[in-house]
């Protein structure tokens, strides 16, 4: 509800008397405290369309960077553990939690995932949008019940040779995000590629 969304959030969306934050995901990335490493707008509506939130499901948000996945899932009325390696990131991700009024729902757990996650409880849903590698993959598939969503994203070659033997070994399905946006070129307009997003989906 927008009584619970605090200034600097309804500053950046100019909201004026009546209006309320966009019910669809994919929110403006202006709205999140960030330095720069955030799922961007289009690709991050796609990557919660394939985690389907539901009301009061926990997502695992791992290596959450500004946690705007686990902010458009809490919004979505779930609850959320952002798991992220860097102090630095971890302030943004608890701003985030902050300004969006879901502090109550989203607690950010700082350090290497692979070692923090093990304390807390199952999860309905895990997105991983950093710190994948085959070690924690096989670690998820161990300790994750069936039925449990696994979403990953991943743009560099490294990551995207993971996340397709990932997909031989487990099935799933893998979507690859190929966007451009249109930009100045000289006094006309061309389109500018944004670097492929390869995503990954599994039930487990
Ligand atoms: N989805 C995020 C962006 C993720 S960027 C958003 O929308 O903001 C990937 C993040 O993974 C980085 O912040 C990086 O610090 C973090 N990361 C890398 N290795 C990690 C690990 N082993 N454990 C936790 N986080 C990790």
């Amino acid at each position: 509800a927008l009584r619970d969304i605090q200034a600097p959030v309804a500053v950046a969306l100019q909201i004026t008397a009546g209006q309320g934050l966009p019910r669809a995901s994919g929110l403006d990335d202006a709205l999140f405290a960030s330095d720069g490493q955030i799922t961007k707008r289009p690709v991050r509506a796609l990557t919660l369309s394939a985690l389907a939130p539901r009301a009061g499901e926990l997502l695992w948000d791992i290596g959450a960077g500004s946690g705007s996945i686990s902010v458009e899932w809490c919004l979505a009325g779930g609850r959320a553990v952002a798991f992220e390696l860097r102090a630095d990131r971890a302030v943004n991700i608890r701003a985030n939690a902050a300004n969006f009024g879901l502090e109550h729902r989203l607690t950010c757990i700082e350090g290497p995932a692979a070692e923090t996650l093990t304390a807390h409880p199952l999860p309905d849903a895990v997105f991983i949008g950093g710190g994948g590698s085959a070690a924690l993959y096989d670690q998820l598939w161990q300790i994750l019940p069936a039925g449990t969503r696994l979403v990953a994203n991943g743009v560099t070659l490294e990551t995207e040779s993971l996340l397709a033997q990932q997909h031989a070994q487990h099935g799933g399905s893998l979507l690859r995000i190929d966007l451009a946006q249109s930009a100045a070129l000289g006094r006309m307009r061309g389109w500018e590629a944004s670097r492929p997003v390869v995503q990954w989906s599994v039930i487990r």
